[in-house]
């Protein structure tokens, strides 16, 4: 038995295929987990009877730090609300500002049982340390732009640099954080930095994230410059390492589904800050599927979405799905669970003392549904056998601290704007 096995007794806990068992279960500290005798010696022994253990979130895109510009430029489309609402307001962002948003960030993602983000935000050096004390999980990307940035004021040639020597520096936590290269976009990278972080990415085998084919206006311009969409083009200058990160994808073709599938990349559907940024497009996930391409869920920052809850992403991917293509079937509850927790190996535990829970229905059949589209709240957070979060406190991270630190980082950062 390893150090790090706990054992929950009477509790309901759902598995990777989806099914819901009712017992006494061993949660180990490598992530697998198995049925309890009752007299293996184990770190703790909780009591289940009013849990439901299921897998972790996956968040696959974050820029956590931009909890700090929640609800600025409500109602502008995405364009607008970068040049004259984003972008300016993070001439003023400093390390200590991007500090105290990823606290709140995490804060806010173990609470609502989220333990990896794959962030692409400004300081990564800054993320990457929060991120080591919070014990959850990572890719931190560092983001690159040609035009000067509040981390990188000479651009991108700067940019490239410095998070080459990141990368040199290896992970503050090996195993649970690796630092990335984030291009941000087409439209704000030249070809030759594109390829130039592509570069990079196959020289250090680390993840390369980008924002495509967000709306329509980027794929119209983009087809105007190059006479190929974002993913085409994208290609066309051998672009694609193993496993890029494409944040959005609304506005693709089945040509480049099938690019992006032939590549391994990750299409990561973020379907709260497309409608809340009016982005008109929605990524077609059963097209998606059908080509083969390997969809991941993301919130995007808070500025763009106001929540890092998982829990509402997974229920919007469902509905904008089902809707958009006119078919109850998509996205079932285990299917829009699986999505939202891929790839994860640690566990959470929900209170089935929450009203939204109820009813759990025979053999526990309305738990899932429940949890997807109702909600409950977070009892416990295990990350590779270690307790980040128990009965609703979160161990790694003073939530009220990080609450108070960013009210007074917000106060500061907008002075003067
Ligand atoms: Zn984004």
């Amino acid at each position: 038995m390893d150090s790090g096995t706990r054992r929950v007794t009477d509790t309901w806990l759902l598995d990777d295929d989806m099914l819901v068992h009712k017992g006494d279960f061993l949660l180990h500290e490598d992530g697998s987990f198995s049925s309890s005798k009752g007299d293996e010696d184990v770190l703790e022994v909780i009591d289940g009877s009013m849990r439901l253990v299921t897998r972790s979130f996956q968040n696959w895109h974050t820029h956590m730090a931009m909890v700090l510009n929640k609800s600025i430029g409500e109602g502008l489309p995405l364009m607008e609300w970068l040049e004259t609402s984003i972008f300016p307001a993070e001439r003023n962002l400093s390390e200590e500002l991007v500090e105290s948003g990823t606290r709140a960030a995490v804060a806010e993602m173990i609470a609502t049982g989220t333990t990896f983000a794959c962030d692409m935000y400004y300081h990564p050096e800054v993320v990457g340390r929060v991120v080591a004390d919070s014990g959850i999980r990572a890719k931190i990307c560092g983001p690159i732009t040609d035009f000067p940035t509040p981390s990188y004021p000479e651009g991108a040639g700067q940019a490239l640099k410095k998070i080459e020597g990141l990368l040199a520096g290896g992970s503050p936590v090996p195993k649970k954080i690796d630092y990335g290269i984030g291009t941000h976009s087409v439209y704000t990278c030249s070809e030759e930095t594109l390829q130039k972080a592509s570069e990079l990415s196959r020289k250090t085998g680390c993840t390369l994230s980008i924002h495509t084919s967000e709306t329509r206006g980027e794929v119209a311009e983009c087809h105007a410059k190059h006479g190929m969409y974002p993913i085409e083009y994208l290609d066309s200058i051998d672009y694609f390492t193993e496993g890029t990160v494409c944040a959005h994808c609304g506005w693709v073709t089945k040509k480049e589904m099938r690019i992006l599938s032939g590549h391994g990349a990750h299409a990561v559907h973020c379907p709260t800050s497309n409608q809340k940024l009016a982005c008109g497009g929605t990524m077609s996930y059963p097209a998606m599927m059908d080509a083969g391409v390997d969809v991941r869920l993301g919130t995007d920052g808070a500025a763009s979405n106001n929540s890092l809850d998982m829990r509402s992403e997974a229920k919007a991917a469902s509905l904008v799905q089902r809707h958009d293509h006119w078919d109850a079937r998509i996205l079932g509850p285990e299917e829009t669970w699986s999505l939202a927790t891929k790839g994860s190996e640690d566990w959470v535990s929900w209170d089935l003392s929450d009203i939204r829970m109820r009813p759990w229905g025979r053999d526990g059949r309305r738990l899932l549904p429940n949890l997807i589209y109702s909600g409950a709240r977070v009892l416990d957070v295990f990350v590779a056998g270690e307790a980040i979060r128990r009965d609703g406190v979160t161990l790694t991270v003073d939530e009220a601290g990080a609450s108070r630190e960013l009210e007074s980082s917000v106060e500061e950062y907008y002075r003067g704007l």
